[in-house]
């Protein structure tokens, strides 16, 4: 159970060291209404969903772009309903490589054979709940992977392929910016192709002092958090006024809680997972006091955001209930994190029950209050 202990020595570390769970001096204050926003991630039509999603409180969509006239229609509507529209950018977009590098191979990240075998009895699973798998969320079982392949960030013509993609994104005038997603290991820790595998090695002799196990996880760790922080700095020589937000995922085993690490505008960050069992709120409180009051550990720059999974497929998964939604989102005011970000927010938008929670907390009309 990795991410179980992973995830228990946060906590114990975070007891020993931060100090929010203890007295009362540095308890987090629920945030004023008016700083609170919400982000949602997702697709469809604009003309059905900008304006219903202004309704519900959200001021950021992010979206793909690859429909210039749907694109188009997005920022258009956004602006009208005071929505900041982003570009979804995606590690695992075959597309954008073989746009950019037609005549190459894609560079896939490689895993090792008993992660291979895990991708083939989770694409096996055809059973409701897929035997609680976790879809990249921190996993229940004992060997989870990413049923998505992802290309490989260490190598150098994925990065140039991503910045022609940006250049294409930031060419579309009144975006507001892009959304960094699934950047991270298909495995959750490493990627073992020849070009990752050689670059450890040189990083090894770099470091000589590192176990093999320790030179293995600051290289990744260090490196995936290079990937996200040039591509961040590219799109800002290009765009100077363009925001950069991210959502952490999939998970990265060693360190649950890196996004502090990314130097771009908004890194969110999971406080509530999408599927059973769901998270318990003192988990939500602690993720998201970590998020919101580390934010600025290593850059000036980024804030905090706290993630919320909400999957509208009751056949397959539990739906969260109006209430349990409210208690999580309570959670994190709570937890003093003012912005949330939910995917997908067609779902949200697609049930009225979770389109009221979330109102409740980030409608106009409760703004001020
Ligand atoms: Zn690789």
């Amino acid at each position: 159970m990795m991410s179980r202990f992973a995830g228990l020595i946060l906590l114990l570390m975070l007891s020993i060291n931060d100090g929010v769970t203890r007295g009362d001096s540095n308890a987090a204050r629920p945030s004023n209404p008016a700083e609170r926003v919400l982000t949602g991630w997702g697709g469809g039509k604009a003309d059905e969903v900008v304006a219903p999603a202004a309704a519900v409180g959200f001021s950021e969509l992010v979206v793909h772009h690859e429909d210039a006239a749907s694109f188009t229609r997005f920022i258009e509507l956004g602006k009208q309903h005071g929505i900041g529209i982003y570009a979804w950018m995606f590690l695992g977009d075959l597309p954008a490589w073989k746009k950019a590098l037609p005549d190459d191979d894609p560079p896939w990240q490689v895993m090792n054979s008993e992660e291979q075998e895990a991708l083939q009895r989770i694409k096996a699973d055809k059973t409701p709940g897929k035997s609680s798998y976790q879809f990249g969320g921190e996993p229940v079982n004992e060997l989870e992977v990413l049923e998505t392949p992802l290309l490989c960030f260490h190598d150098q013509r994925v990065t140039e392929a991503f910045k022609k993609q940006f250049d294409e994104m930031l060419a579309f005038p009144g975006i507001r910016g892009i959304a960094f997603d699934y950047i991270g290991y298909q495995n959750y820790r490493c990627c073992f192709c020849p070009t990752s595998q050689k670059q450890l090695a040189d990083y090894r002799k770099k470091h000589p002092k590192l176990s093999a196990q320790k030179a293995l996880q600051r290289f990744s760790l260090e490196t995936l958090v290079d990937f996200n922080n040039r591509l961040a700095a590219y799109i800002y020589s290009v765009k100077p006024d363009a925001k950069v937000i991210a959502h952490v995922y999939p998970v990265y085993l060693p360190e649950l809680l890196y996004g502090n690490r990314l130097d771009l505008d908004v890194c969110a960050q999971t406080a509530a997972w999408f599927f059973e069992p769901f998270w318990s709120l003192e988990k939500i409180r602690t993720y998201s006091r970590i998020i919101a009051k580390k934010a600025n550990r290593y850059h000036s720059r980024p804030r905090g955001a706290a993630l919320v999974g909400y999957y509208n497929s009751p056949d397959k998964y539990s739906l969260k209930s109006k209430e349990r939604l409210a208690a999580e989102l309570q959670a994190i005011l709570d937890g003093g994190c003012s912005r949330v970000h939910v995917c997908s927010f067609n779902a949200v938008l697609g049930n009225p029950e979770a389109a009221e929670a979330f109102r409740n907390f980030f409608g106009k009309r409760t703004r001020g209050e």
